[in-house]
């Protein structure tokens, strides 16, 4: 079944030729094609005598002997499309060394030509990259072996000179308990590292990253991220001089959980408060006119409930406190709930004595995890365009390209 169209078929021939932009010394010399495999197969070659600059010193160098190589290449009227040529190697004198020369049309050691790298990249920003793969009519994994290369190579040319303030969580990566951990420059809203799992391991694992970077860690002044001991560990050990500062809006999650607690164990005697968990967890301008009026009966019941929500008020001002009045409110606060004599308060009171100097660090850096918030949708958005993604790598691969808007720069650039 196979086909070749040679000089006399010069329209076709010319069309290919000004499809291909070929610059000297490379020309096409024959197409062929497959009706069997619906399939063309572009020859090109390289003018007799040819010399080519050296990879290495740039010396104009003779063939030293040629490899077949093929690539794939955009489709032509709908039909898969392969360019065949033989690439040279050279012998350069002045380096003493065989070398292979880089096409001006392909990646080294790649299957496709960078045109077909562009119009995959493009569908892998449209569409889940199973679906892209189907439409290029290849294997998924050879798609996220593209993406993989122009993600990295983004994420290498990354400056990271200027980044001094961190935010660090965790997200979901999967159901079940598996997750990934996102650091990330709060000035930019870039994410900077991402890796798998969560815990005291992803702070050396960060560091490492920016080590290879040549950031050192005491570049890093500031970071945010919640209560937990193992960030807390992590960044003591990894980055000791850098200033801590307690997310904000985790400190108010866990007082909502103690107002919650309290709530819980009055409900016994105070059956008037079953269902109200959202009436207490609730901004109250977000309520219903209903809910509004369910409310104000209840806080003005003398319930233990109604107290620890008081509680929870005056938490929340200690961030629109006047700086200078901040650690005088917060021990003030410390005190009313140690004296509540409402457990989950009264153990809440300890948790805040210990994360004391974090939380209000809030005051010189200004830092929450609420960016991470917004990042977080994203992750979602992600594991859906990555869908059968198969491993976390290409997940996370596919963060970095959704979180931080990737435009490929460096692909368009050798394009052009
Ligand atoms: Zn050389």
């Amino acid at each position: 079944m196979w086909s070749s169209l040679h000089s006399e078929d010069r329209l076709i021939l010319g069309m290919f030729k000004t499809a291909l932009a070929l610059e000297a010394p490379w020309k096409l010399t024959h197409v062929e094609y497959d009706a069997l495999d619906e399939a063309w197969t572009l020859y090109i070659d390289f003018e007799r005598g040819t010399e080519f600059p050296c990879p290495h010193c740039g010396t104009a160098s003779k063939v030293y002997d040629t490899e077949k190589k093929l690539w794939r290449h955009l489709d032509f009227w709908n039909w898969k499309t392969y360019i065949h040529a033989r690439v040279p190697r050279t012998n350069c004198k002045n380096c003493n060394k065989v070398t292979l020369v880089p096409v001006q049309w392909a990646r080294l050691q790649s299957h496709f030509t960078l045109l077909f790298d562009a119009w995959a990249m493009r569908l892998m920003a449209e569409m889940p990259v199973n679906a892209a793969a189907r439409e290029l009519r290849e294997h998924d994994t050879r798609m996220w072996r593209i993406f993989h290369y122009y993600v990295d190579q983004a994420m290498t040319e990354l400056d990271l000179t200027q980044v001094t303030r961190v935010a660090v969580d965790e997200t979901s990566s999967r159901r079940g308990h598996r997750y990934i951990t996102l650091f990330v420059d709060v000035d930019t809203k870039i994410v900077l590292f991402a890796t798998e799992a969560k815990g005291k391991d992803t702070l050396a694992r960060f560091k490492q990253h920016l080590l290879e970077k040549g950031v050192e860690a005491t570049q890093i002044q500031e970071i945010c991220c919640d209560m937990s001991v193992a960030f807390i560990r992590g960044i003591e050990e990894q980055f000791p001089t850098a200033e801590m500062t307690f997310d904000k809006f985790h400190v108010m999650k866990m007082v909502n959980e103690a107002v919650d607690d309290v709530r819980k164990a009055e409900q016994k005697e105070a059956p008037q408060l079953k269902r109200t968990r959202y009436l207490w967890l609730k901004n109250e301008n977000n309520l219903t006119a209903a809910q509004k009026k369910e409310f104000q009966t209840l806080k003005d019941s003398h319930l233990k409930t109604g107290r620890a929500y008081r509680l929870k008020l005056a938490m929340q001002e200690v961030w629109t406190t006047p700086h200078i009045f901040a650690d005088v409110y917060l021990r003030e606060w410390m005190n009313w709930a140690t004296r509540s004599q409402l457990q989950p308060m009264v153990d809440l009171a300890k948790t805040v004595k210990r994360h004391e100097e974090g939380i209000l660090r809030w005051f010189h850096s200004r830092m929450t995890n609420g960016l991470l918030e917004g990042i977080n949708g994203l992750v979602q958005a992600s594991k859906r365009r990555a869908r059968g993604y198969r491993n976390v790598d290409n997940l996370i691969a596919m963060v970095y390209m959704v979180a931080n808007k990737m435009r490929m720069p460096s692909l368009v650039a050798r394009r052009s």
